[in-house]
């Protein structure tokens, strides 16, 4: 009979290298079936026997979350290897111990080899092997698999146990050991078999393993088994998945702490990354740190932006003047002129003036990555953010938005799970954005002197708020199933590098600028057209088009106390950017911005004035966001996060309003 051995193990655990210490040369390297995933086979050789040696994927469990998993998992209960040898990183026993765990379960013959011996020496540290051996009941060799040392020692033991009886491992459920028993007996009885053994079958009922459920489909008891996962949820209170994780876990730690000593003492032991992430990732300490980094990132981007942001103004709008006078001059016709000052430059300008920001912002957020701190925050962050039903790293997307929605949609690529991502972008609008300010401060300057700086900070407040609100109820709504458990592994600090960062910035202005060359270019050439429109009126009059648009909009914002037709007009306009909400007005009041602090006294009160600024925060985000939702996922959720948008803004202002009106 042909003997065939599974060599199993965490990613970097040291498999590769030391499959190749035990094949020697004589590797055959293809595909598994139906995959593009590498597989190794080899020959093994002590004496005259011989076996064949499979190097499966680098796994850290054996759910079924990844296609890795699902093909070590086909193969162990296909293939029915003789053997199995589990190597693990002894410097990380802990995280590397969960796969053995599972593997025992499953009721396998394994050897155990505690590999990067040498790294564990390093530390200081010190495996009591035999220990290991008596506590888990099998053979467990020590080996530095890159110096080829142990590997003889594993041949040899690995030919003395390809007919070794399994040995039975017992690890203490607590609260759902009845259960598990109970189910184990059932299926022993009934006969329910998916080529694995009970326990391990009814392990997986209970972590309510798709695969395992895909089998038994067709089963007769399939009702039955499910009742029995039920009672175990209800039992639990918490899911009886994560439950068995914890147990494991729990186990293992036990067990390490039996098998390990340190001869060194904590400080010795640790680097300079575990002892810099001591300080920040402390629990008092490491959301003040992090904020901290936060605050001085977005004070530096807008201070040192601030100035380039309003050159680039200067720029546009000596260029506007310019290109009018120009085509003036050269005597064509003064529509052009107007469609390329009014229009083109001063459309498409309003929105390349923040270039600057975004630089800025995606040069420091590139380094924070890059260093590595930024894995850390969201770390830090998780916890928190969780508990408002996000997940740790939107915090950065969000923390962004105040600056400009557009760069926190598009680092919301950093969000691994596509939920959380789809959840982030939507409420992004919600975050109060630069182009949003000088609205904010307009009205606040002309309505509620005095109070400027709280009616601004509200508004910053209500969003916050409302975001939190609204991705509690897209996660109710749109995504019921439940997430993958996520591991987090930090990576080490390290130097950011000057090209990677450069390069990475460039993109991203690429990005930025393309957008504002296409989808905004065309958005500004409609509206200008709309203004201009019939031939002869006067540009965005009340007998353009644009004014007429304004007068059959005007009516739905009455119950929220603007009912003016030209506060409709700058809302239309504003989707271009918001902050054309501001200059539409000054057109259409005819006024400078001075005086149109004195204008909007005579055309809002203090009441419909805020009202107008809540829809300004929550209505329609800006073109350039539309787009880019679009592009990042698709015209679906972009049209969603339209129409959420302006049914919520719409609702909130005509309610402040009316309970507004009731109570003053
Ligand atoms: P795999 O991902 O499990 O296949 O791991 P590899 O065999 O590719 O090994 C990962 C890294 O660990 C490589 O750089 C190896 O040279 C190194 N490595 C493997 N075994 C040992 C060991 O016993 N000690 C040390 N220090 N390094 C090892
Ligand atoms: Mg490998």
């Amino acid at each position: 009979m042909e003997y065939k051995i599974a060599l199993a193990g965490n990613p970097n655990s040291g498999k590769t290298t030391l499959f190749n210490q035990l094949a020697g040369a004589r590797e055959k390297i293809g595909n598994w079936p139906g995959t593009t995933v590498e597989r190794k086979e080899g020959k093994i050789r002590s004496g005259n026997s011989d076996a064949t040696v499979v190097d499966l994927p680098g796994i850290y469990s054996l759910s079924a979350y990844s296609l890795d998993e699902r093909i070590a998992r086909d193969f162990l209960v296909k293939e029915t290897p003789s053997l199995v040898v589990a190597i693990i990183d002894a410097s990380q026993l802990e995280r590397n111990l969960y796969l053995v765990i599972q593997l025992l379960e499953m009721g396998l013959n394994i050897v155990l080899a505690l590999n990067m011996m040498d790294i564990v020496e390093q530390r200081g540290m010190e495996i009591d092997v035999q220990e290991l051996e008596e506590i888990l009941h099998i053979p467990v060799i020590p080996t530095v698999a890159s110096q080829g040392k142990g590997v003889d020692q594993l041949k040899k033991v690995i030919f003395s146990r390809l007919d070794a009886k399994p040995p039975t491992l017992h690890i203490d459920y607590g609260d759902i050991d009845d259960t598990l028993h109970a189910l184990e007996a059932f299926l022993e009885k009934e006969n329910i078999s998916v080529s694995t053994n009970y326990k391990t079958l009814a392990l997986k009922i209970l972590e309510n393993d798709p695969i395992v459920f895909e089998k038994l489909k067709t089963s007769p008891h399939l009702q039955k088994i499910k009742n029995v996962l039920t009672a175990a949820k209800n039992q639990l209170i918490e899911d009886p998945e994560s439950y068995l994780l914890e147990r494991r876990y729990a186990y293992i730690r036990g067990l390490v702490h039996e098998c390990t000593t340190h001869h060194l003492t904590l400080e010795q032991r640790l680097t300079l990354s575990d002892k810099i992430d001591r300080v920040v990732t402390n629990t008092y300490l490491g959301i003040p740190i992090f904020l901290f980094f936060m605050f001085l990132l977005f004070t530096l981007v807008f201070k040192i932006g601030q100035p380039l942001v309003d050159l680039m103004d200067v720029f546009f709008s000596f260029l506007a003047d310019a290109s009018s006078h120009l085509s003036l001059q050269l005597g064509l016709p003064e529509w052009f002129a107007s469609l390329v000052s009014d229009g083109i430059i001063s459309g498409v300008g309003s929105v390349i003036v923040f270039l600057p920001y975004i630089l800025l912002l995606f040069l420091g957020i590139s380094c924070l990555e890059d260093s590595g701190y930024l894995a850390r925050g969201a770390f830090i962050m998780d916890r928190l953010m969780h508990a408002l039903g996000l997940h740790g790293k939107s915090f950065i997307p969000m923390l962004l938005g105040f600056g400009c929605t557009i760069p926190g949609i598009m680092a919301a690529r950093t969000l691994d799970s596509e939920k959380d991502r789809i959840i982030t972008i939507l409420i992004l609008p919600l975050m109060s954005c630069s182009a949003r300010l000088p609205v904010y401060t307009l009205f606040a300057a002309a309505l509620f002197p005095g109070y400027q700086g709280a009616v601004v900070f509200s508004l910053y407040l209500l969003g916050i708020l409302l975001s939190i609100l609204m991705a509690q109820l897209f996660k109710n709504i749109l995504f019921k199933e439940e997430s993958a458990p996520l591991v987090m592994e930090l990576p080490p600090y390290r130097l950011p590098n000057g090209k990677n960062i450069i390069t990475h910035m460039w993109i991203r202005a690429l990005l930025f600028l393309k957008k504002a060359g296409t989808i905004i270019f065309a958005a500004v050439l409609l509206i200008w057209i709309l203004a201009s429109l019939p031939a002869g009126v006067e540009y965005a009059s009340k007998e353009s088009v644009i004014g007429k648009i304004g007068q059959i909009a005007a009516p739905a914002f009455k119950p929220a106390g603007f009912g003016d037709w030209k506060a409709s007009v700058s809302l239309i306009t504003g989707i271009i950017a918001k902050e054309n909400v501001v200059g539409t007005l000054g057109t259409l009041y005819g006024v400078e911005e001075e005086g149109l602090i004195k204008v909007l006294r005579q055309h809002f009160t203090p009441l419909s004035a805020y009202a107008f600024l809540v829809m300004t925060l929550v209505y329609i985000p800006c073109v350039a966001t539309i787009a880019t939702i679009k592009n990042e996922l698709n015209w679906k959720w972009a049209m969603l996060s339209v129409a959420y948008t302006l049914a919520l803004g719409w609702i909130l202002s005509v309610l402040f309003y009316q309970v507004g009106s009731l109570v003053l």
